[in-house]
């Protein structure tokens, strides 16, 4: 039915100002602004030798030095259990030092920058935890900051878990827009270079994914270009770009293909070679369920707040779309797959998957996913790093998406009919 609305999306989103009293009088999140002095425009950096995520008896206590104070804020987030550390004009390293987290009530630690100017800190918990108490104190020049959790129980940790005095932070998306297609002009294709910012993605051997993939992406997009096409990319710099952003900014772009680049790291097995994804409900093998899973947990854990989340399209007209998508995304994968084993590059055994990747899930844009190897695979890390074997592949993928347009401007001929 048109304009059904999905069951998960009719929770009411607060007006901003709203939301900060509300949180302010539960008093679980805390903003902190501090005034800079000169040199403001230098990042504050963190100090991990002199920070500490521990516990003091009940309580857990998080005390993190920046090299100057800056401003801050704290919230929490819940499904699964997060605290989350914003700071404005920091900079933390992504890849997160382990003496750092010293407490077994944090499960996981992320951090790096997630916009412009703001770097954050994710932990998550694996038992509820209420903020008590949040102070920055200046010392030296330098900014500390102390913040104490209390147990608390589950229920009372989601009631007050939310963004905070910016809910669409994360959400909102760079607008680059193309302009109305033209009749017959060229493809219009989104590249996206995989993960970004404080999700680094795999890392083996100081190679690191999210890094890699932004290379990667800039050197399709010159062989695309050269082939005639519009190309843009969902993140210009190691930027965090949540999935969800990805997928709107496909449609913001009116792009004819999305296609996603990645380089993940197997903890099982010695897979290598490219293999290319499409979207599907049930995955074709276990690995590939566990890359779209572990790709959206490094979404969520990065705080990304989905609970008022308005899904807007309802289930059974994305589906009518996809009848339509789908083959045409699988086309586009065979198309790869074809082209690269005629360059006699190298193919994972099983080279066609799919799973239920999120950042696949436009229904009316033809989406792909391609892991162009795997960093776990000392073959492919080294092929990856070489430029001249990342010129082939780059050549390769634009020869693909030319034999899979000519192919799709056929059947669409027959569709027509
Ligand atoms: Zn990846």
């Amino acid at each position: 039915m048109i304009g059904a609305k999905h069951p998960g999306g009719t929770r009411v989103r607060e007006a901003g100002l709203r939301q900060v009293v509300r949180s302010l009088v539960r008093g679980l999140w805390l903003l902190g602004m501090m005034l800079m002095g000169q040199g403001a425009l230098a990042q504050a950096q963190l100090e991990p030798a002199a920070s500490r995520i521990r516990d003091r008896g009940e309580a857990l206590e998080v005390t993190l030095q920046l090299s100057a104070p800056v401003p801050w804020r704290i919230f929490t987030l819940d499904a699964p259990m997060r605290v989350v550390f914003d700071f404005g004009q920091a900079s933390l390293p992504t890849a997160a030092d382990r003496r750092l987290r010293q407490s077994d009530r944090v499960t996981a630690l992320q951090m790096g920058p997630v916009q412009p100017g703001w770097s954050r800190l994710v932990l998550e918990l694996n038992v509820p935890m209420a903020l008590e108490s949040a102070g920055m104190t200046t010392a030296s020049g330098k900014g500390r900051l102390v913040a104490r959790f209390a147990p608390t129980s589950a229920a009372a940790f989601a009631r007050g878990t939310g963004a905070g005095p910016d809910p669409d932070w994360a959400r909102r998306r760079p607008s680059q827009s193309l302009g109305a297609p033209e009749k017959g002009g060229p493809l219009r294709i989104l590249l996206d270079p995989g993960h970004g910012g404080i999700d680094p993605g795999a890392e083996r051997d100081g190679v690191v994914e999210s890094h890699l993939m932004l290379i990667f992406a800039q050197e399709v997009r010159a062989e695309l270009v050269k082939a005639g096409y519009q190309v843009r990319l969902t993140r210009q710099d190691d930027s965090f770009v949540p999935l969800e952003t990805r997928v709107a900014m496909a449609h913001d772009l009116g792009a004819d293909l999305f296609i996603s680049l990645h380089a993940d790291a197997l903890a099982e097995g010695r897979a290598w070679g490219t293999t290319v994804h499409t979207l599907s409900r049930s995955a074709t093998d276990e690995a590939s369920r566990k890359l779209a899973e572990r790709h959206d947990r490094a979404d969520l854990l990065s705080g990304v707040d989905l609970s008022d989340s308005d899904d807007v399209v309802a289930d059974v007209l994305m589906d009518l779309a996809r009848m339509e998508t789908q083959p045409r995304s699988e086309a586009l994968a065979d198309a790869i797959v074809a082209q690269l084993r005629q360059a006699g590059l190298p193919l994972n055994t099983r080279p066609r998957r799919a799973a239920g990747y999120s950042v696949l899930k436009a229904p009316d844009i033809p989406s792909v996913l391609v892991e162009t190897g795997f960093l776990s695979s000392p073959r492919d890390r080294r092929n990856l790093v070489n430029p001249v074997f990342r010129a082939r592949l780059a050549q390769s993928l634009a020869g693909a998406v030319q034999a899979w347009q000519s192919q799709d401007a056929a059947l669409a001929g027959l569709r027509r009919r």
